[in-house]
């Protein structure tokens, strides 16, 4: 597959579409009080949207393969839902015409439970915490083929361009082919420039990113892994698969997700990680989980038999492997 292919130019563009309509809603909340509200409406309208539209362009053009996405319409058809369909479709008719509500709900449920040989992996929002909050948050689609993802893509809206410029432009587009490298753009899909993970070899000099989310995992248990290493750094606290792209583009070195004590036995959601892996390793790094087992793409939702995850910039995974050990 190279950057031309229908389904690069296909993905790309779903992607693009769906983020705009998310930034459209997250601007729409009044301020920043609403953002912090219980009420889950706006990432739900958001949600519903995303994978409308995403769906929907994906179907089109490749009507043989399956989409095994987070979200389906079955909560938004209940009567009392009616005001947040109507608010939903609204907001996909500005990128796609639709003739009705229910047109909207049957694009939603093109995506399904069914891992196949050739399949899409997406999740519409990763981080709603993070869109919640107004941090971070990402569109997140791969295109998997017999268990191994060949096609990865990330739309971070809110993720600063430059590290160095972090009160600058905000977006960013992150493209993965297999075997052909990792690549960022801005979030029109412009501007493309390769990515390569840090060249970090003393565990020392180490950045870690974890979850900001306290409950998704065991930020003490990464915490002595940092001293065992002698990681001094802060580590950064980041919702969604953006991780993977700091990472990717060499700004962190590690990224650590041991699973929280309060949840042992949780299991990832191959949405969760087939676009920010393929990210990570075409820029150099490596992915596995927590005991050095790559993670499994080709049987299940869940990824029953992978704990955790480690994302390093290769060179230093086997030292973090030995220290997660002890
Ligand atoms: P992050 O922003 O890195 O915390 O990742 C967000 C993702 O964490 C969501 O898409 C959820 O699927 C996932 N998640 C939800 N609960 C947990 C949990 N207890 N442990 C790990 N991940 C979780
Ligand atoms: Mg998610």
């Amino acid at each position: 597959m190279d950057q031309n292919s229908p389904e690069v130019m296909t993905a790309i563009q779903a992607a693009i579409k769906a983020s705009v309509l998310c930034e459209k809603i997250r601007m729409g909340l009044a301020g920043g009080e609403s953002l912090l509200k219980s009420d889950r409406s706006p990432v739900t309208i958001a949600d519903y949207g995303a994978q409308a539209i995403i769906c929907k362009l994906i179907r089109e053009r490749f009507p043989n393969d399956t989409i095994v996405a987070e979200e389906d319409s079955r909560e938004l058809r209940r009567p009392d839902r009616s005001k947040i369909l109507g608010q939903v479709t609204g907001y996909v008719n500005a990128f796609i015409p639709v003739s009705s509500s229910e047109e909207v709900c049957s694009w939603i449920d093109f995506g399904s439970n069914s891992i196949t040989d050739r399949f899409w992996a997406l999740d519409p929002i990763d981080g709603t915490k993070g869109f919640l909050r107004g941090d971070q948050y990402a569109i997140a689609l791969a295109l998997i083929e017999k268990g191994e993802v060949k096609l990865g893509i990330l739309v971070c809206p809110n993720l600063y361009a430059d590290i160095h410029h972090p009160f600058g432009e905000r977006g960013c587009l992150f493209l993965a082919l297999k075997g052909k490298g990792s690549f960022q753009m801005d979030r029109r899909g412009a501007n493309k420039r390769s990515i390569f993970v840090s060249k970090v070899t003393s565990p020392s000099e180490a950045v870690i990113t974890e979850s900001a989310e306290p409950d998704h995992a065991d930020h003490l248990a990464h915490r002595r892994l940092a001293q065992k290493l002698n990681i001094s750094k802060p580590s950064l606290r980041m919702d969604s698969q953006a991780k993977y792209g700091v990472l990717a583009r060499g700004e962190v070195t590690l990224y650590l997700r041991v699973p929280s004590s309060a949840e042992p036995g949780y299991k990832e959601n191959i949405w969760d990680h087939a676009a920010g892996s393929i990210i990570a390793e075409e820029a150099g790094g490596r992915v596995t989980d927590v005991r050095g087992r790559r993670l499994d793409f080709s049987s299940r939702i869940k990824m029953e038999e992978n704990h955790g995850i480690l994302v390093s910039n290769g060179i230093l995974h086997e030292a973090v492997l030995k220290a997660l050990e002890m």
